[in-house]
């Protein structure tokens, strides 16, 4: 049997650091096997997955070497390897469920599920579906099908007893199966819910082994029901531990930066990046540092995997690249720093930017080099302003990076807009709003305009160096971030004397 395995990430955001952690160590355990380490593309969430993200991702894991041999650019045997071009395979396999006795239909509408929780919840109970549907005679569900009824399939799950599964760093896994809930795996739209597409997937892309986060242990339950409805060999499942913050929290871009992009925009070469997730829960025989993918997948042992929470420190990778860095030759090291920033575009915005500005070539320097940089030095001084409070310096940060966060089109219209339409629901005018900006980003209100260079430096850049200036005036308390989150929402509500006048 060859040994296939997959990352199959959702693009739903930025692409993540631990989503290019699980990637590698599916590539290693492949190659180590001389298998295949394929890559698919799990978007059945319609309404967070976008084409920009999915980019991104493949951009970035494409940067760092983490190549694949089957996926959505590539082709293969099992194309299409993106799930919303595969819509049309996952029903009949719902529909199968359904008439073998395994899953059944749902009519309940979302009020109904919301009343049946409360009154759980009412009865000291934990909120889980009823099974409802499974009560229904085949003559009612028959009748409200040919209606056209809303329904979704759900999957039966037994009552009673223990879950056992096998997981290649745990051993045996128990989990009760009153810990889980009879899933939806098509939903109303016909569409289905991941976990009937990934276990669909990985069946027919014959995926033989899953290795994946831990945070999706308790889904291995339903997934092993899945296989075994279906009639199908489960995958040996192996569930990699989380990478943490140095305080031991789930690694959040609220404590570090966890774009890949982001370190490849500070300079992080990639070999050093894949270097430093390859020593996350792993080491080598020998204990070395520094090695290489190769050396890597040459040494290979999925069974070295710790289960620590592995803590992901932005100082030891810096370290790290340090020590790449200095074992290049010189003409190798220059040639490293013309490519990182080789964008001719980027340079030409930087160019066009300085250009009023500079009377020497020269001067050119001081006016660019914080483009380049990782973060401007600034100091909480700076931010003091005389026409706003501190917690409005404070909060026109923390909203502006709420705000650019959830935004993917990064351009000079989509940035000005943003932050305009904050000004003016903050009723700040745009000239005293702007100063705290200029601070974060370029670390001096005389700069080049700032939300062009927001826009030049890119996305990544601009929410380390908010976050960073934001850490420095002093983000929220957990208290105030929930305060602040409802009134960040609540201006971008029209005013009601906005809507008295329309
Ligand atoms: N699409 C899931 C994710 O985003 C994949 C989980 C799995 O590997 O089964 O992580």
């Amino acid at each position: 049997m060859k040994v296939r395995t997959r990352i199959a990430p959702s693009p739903t955001g930025f692409p993540h650091v631990g989503t290019a952690f699980i990637a590698l160590f599916n590539l290693c355990f492949a190659k180590q096997h001389g298998g295949e380490f394929i890559l698919r593309i799990e978007d059945t969430d319609q309404l967070r997955s976008t084409p920009e993200s999915e980019k991104m991702i493949l951009d970035s894991l494409r940067w760092l070497g983490l190549d694949w041999s089957e996926g959505p650019d590539v082709g293969g045997p099992h194309a299409p390897y993106r799930q919303s071009e595969r819509m049309g395979i996952y029903k009949k396999y719902a529909e199968d469920l359904v008439d073998q006795g395994h899953a059944f239909y749902c009519f309940a509408t979302a009020q109904e599920l919301d009343e049946m929780r409360a009154e759980q919840q009412a009865r000291g109970e934990t909120p889980r579906y009823d099974g409802r549907g499974l009560k229904l005679s085949k003559e009612e569900v028959a009748r409200r099908l040919a209606a056209d009824e809303p329904h979704v399939i759900r999957m039966k799950v037994p009552e009673e007893g223990v879950c056992k599964f096998n997981d290649m760093l745990r051993g045996e896994v128990e989990i009760p199966w009153a810990q889980v809930d009879m899933q939806i795996l098509l939903k109303t739209d016909g569409l289905p819910t991941y976990h009937l597409a990934n276990v669909v997937d990985d069946h027919l892309m014959e995926i033989t082994h899953v290795i994946r986060g831990e945070e999706w242990i308790p889904s291995a339950p339903k997934h092993q029901l899945l296989y075994k409805y279906f009639g199908w060999d489960m995958p040996e499942l192996c569930h990699m531990p989380l990478l943490r913050n140095p305080d031991k929290s789930k690694l959040s871009k609220r404590k570090n930066p966890t774009s890949i992009n982001y370190y490849k925009d500070i300079g992080v070469l990639p070999e050093a990046l894949l270097n430093y997730l390859g020593r996350m829960g792993w080491s080598m025989p020998d204990e070395s540092e520094k090695f290489t993918l190769a050396e890597m997948i040459e040494n290979f042992d999925i069974k070295r995997v710790s289960l620590g929470g592995p803590i992901f420190d932005v100082e030891k990778l810096n370290w790290l690249n340090g020590q790449w860095i200095k074992a290049l030759s010189p003409a190798e090291l220059l040639n490293t720093i013309l490519a990182w920033q080789g964008d001719r575009q980027k340079l030409e915005d930087i160019a066009a930017a300085i250009q009023p500005r500079i009377n020497l070539l020269s001067e050119a320097v001081n006016w660019a080099g914080f483009y380049f940089n990782q973060f401007p030095q600034i100091s909480k001084e700076q931010f003091e302003s005389k026409k706003l409070t501190e917690e409005q310096v404070r909060m026109s940060l923390q909203f502006a990076i709420w705000r650019l966060e959830s935004m993917f089109t990064w351009n000079n219209d989509t940035v000005s807009q943003t932050l305009m339409d904050l000004a003016s629901q903050m009723e700040i005018k745009l000239r005293d709003f702007m100063p705290t900006f200029f601070i974060a980003i370029a670390g001096s209100t005389s700069s080049t305009p700032v939300m062009q260079s927001m826009v030049t430096i890119g996305p990544d850049l601009t929410f380390a160096r908010l976050r960073h200036a934001l850490e420095i005036v002093g983000g929220p308390s957990k208290k105030e971030a929930k305060v602040w989150e409802k009134l960040n929402e609540s201006l971008k509500l029209p005013k009601n004397d906005a809507v008295d006048e329309a």
